[in-house]
């Protein structure tokens, strides 16, 4: 069976689409089979995974609209190591046809049932919302993977994430757990990012993943390259943090982790 995360946060450029493909990469390289799910109709995960979102013949569209399965829709990312069920603008007219389709928050759940024997880890980047696309997300995931920046209103931004994630354990999936805060875009040398850390700390314990992803420039790049940072540029610092991310994930959720180094080769 495989660990599903969603990735998300309901604010806009915090680091989702980069945490999920930048994990997915991680995963990857340590022998994990993965499958990234897009669920942004902007397709940022998609393009950033090296796959053209203009031209995917099958997309997560048709997977939650029932017209074809995750085996038929999933493409290889090339480069990456894992395999992407993709997005684009027509998903952004899923929203509204999902409101009179049966089951509209659980299709992604149904669908990835079926596949559940085909990775180890699917990760689902959400888009900025608490959309119907995102409570796909959140009901069809064992846990939710929560990308932040530390700024000044950081504490507030989470708490409000997590009353949300309370309410849709409450209401339509009762495994769903937090497997924890990742600090994103990190600048040790800014006081008051320091101060954050170590509220968040304080507050959530060891919810906050012990890795700290830093503000890096080869992540920023990575994109226009449509690779992750991880395969772009394995060697910056920011693509490191990322696969010590990947290590800490799986020993997280109880996944032999390989010897540094000793990786097995990806799908
Ligand atoms: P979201 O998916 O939450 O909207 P993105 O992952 O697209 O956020 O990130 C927003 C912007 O910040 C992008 O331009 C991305 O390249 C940049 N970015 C993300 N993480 C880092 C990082 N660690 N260092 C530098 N730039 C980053
Ligand atoms: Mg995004």
């Amino acid at each position: 069976m495989s660990h599903i995360f969603c990735v998300a946060n309901q604010k806009g450029g915090v680091g989702k689409t980069t945490t999920t493909v930048n994990l997915a990469a991680g995963l990857a390289r340590q022998g994990q089979r993965v499958l990234l799910v897009d669920l942004d109709p902007q397709g940022n995960a998609t393009m950033g995974s090296g796959v053209d979102k203009r031209e995917l013949p099958l997309s997560v569209y048709d997977v939650l609209m029932g017209e074809a399965s995750v085996a038929e829709a999933a493409v290889v990312a090339p480069a990456c190591g894992y395999q992407v069920l993709g997005a684009n603008r027509e998903l952004a007219g899923a929203e509204i046809e999902l409101v009179s389709l049966p089951q509209r928050d659980r299709r992604l759940k149904a669908a990835l049932a079926q596949a559940a024997a085909d990775y180890d880890f699917v990760l689902v980047d959400c888009p900025p919302s608490l959309s119907i696309l995102t409570l796909n997300g959140l009901c069809a995931a064992h846990g939710v993977v929560v990308p932040m920046q530390c700024e000044y209103f950081a504490l507030e931004g989470v708490t409000d994430l997590l009353h949300t994630i309370t309410q849709v354990r409450a209401n339509l999936n009762p495994d769903l757990q937090i497997i924890g805060l990742l600090r994103v875009m990190f600048d040790p040398r800014t006081t008051l990012q320091q101060q954050v850390s170590e509220q968040l700390q304080a507050h959530f314990g060891d919810k906050v993943f012990q890795t700290v992803i830093p503000r890096n420039v080869r992540l920023a790049e990575a994109p226009s390259h449509g690779l992750p940072g991880v395969v772009f540029d394995p060697a910056a610092k920011g693509s490191q943090a990322f696969v010590d991310f990947a290590r800490e994930m799986m020993a997280r959720v109880g996944v032999v982790v390989p010897a540094k180094g000793k990786a097995r080769k990806p799908m």
